[in-house]
């Protein structure tokens, strides 16, 4: 994979520009697009859309204490997220990573929360990817905040691929997917659950529940973009 990486010369991720020597990833005028959702409308999930809770919050009622995600999922994030996640371009999840450290500076919230978990991959797509984006997130963020990186859930089912079903069938899809493998190590402690996108919120929405059935005082969740 880094083989590959040494070979492309370096363009923007989003627009095929080639890059100045100081830049990385992103050309300016890409790079100027990125815009932040950590200041979300719904004080539970972060939503951008409505004011007040909104209605997925109200119809659902999250296992999470709140969400928050750093980045809007808007051009040129889509595909900086591709190519982590489909051209082995892991390093990404290091540039993400800086963005939520950064962004989760001005969020108070975060601050009594002492561990960071990520999302885990089934181990067959971990292999095919050759790595967890989530957890590649996690750790740097982790360390970043100052915070301990916690490896404690698996992903137990193979789950159909989340793009592909209808939102009702997202949360049946996901239910019983994910165990905690160490319910010690959980126990009594504030977890920030990291990923990459939220979309519907219901991969986090589970994971919490499997934490807080494992004994965790408070699960929030922190995305890197927000669909
Ligand atoms: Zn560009
Ligand atoms: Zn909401």
């Amino acid at each position: 994979m880094a083989l590959i990486n040494l070979l492309i010369p370096p363009a923007c991720l989003a627009c095929n520009q080639k890059l100045r020597s100081n830049q990385k990833y992103l050309c300016s005028e890409c790079s100027g697009k990125v815009r932040g959702a950590l200041s979300g409308d719904c004080p539970k999930c972060g939503s951008l859309c409505e004011d007040g809770i909104c209605h997925h919050c109200r119809d659902l009622g999250f296992s999470f204490e709140f969400a928050r995600s750093a980045l809007q999922y808007k051009d040129p994030l889509p595909d900086m997220v591709h190519a982590m996640k489909y051209r082995g371009m892991r390093s990404v999840g290091g540039f993400l990573a800086d963005k939520m450290a950064e962004a989760a500076k001005d969020y108070p919230p975060f601050e009594e929360y002492t561990d960071v978990v990520a999302i885990p991959l089934h181990p067959v797509r971990k292999r095919e990817r050759g790595f967890n984006q989530s957890e590649v997130i996690a750790r740097r963020l982790a360390k970043h905040l100052d915070k301990n990186y916690l490896d404690c859930v698996v992903r137990k089912r193979y789950t159909r691929s989340q793009t592909t079903l209808e939102r009702d069938a997202r949360l049946n899809n996901l239910s019983g997917a994910f165990v905690v493998r160490k319910p010690a190590k959980v126990k009594g402690k504030n977890l920030i659950l990291v990923d990459d996108v939220f979309t519907t919120g219901s991969t986090l929405n589970e994971v919490s529940r499997a934490l807080y059935a494992a004994g965790a005082a408070k699960v929030a969740g922190y995305t890197a973009t927000r669909a």
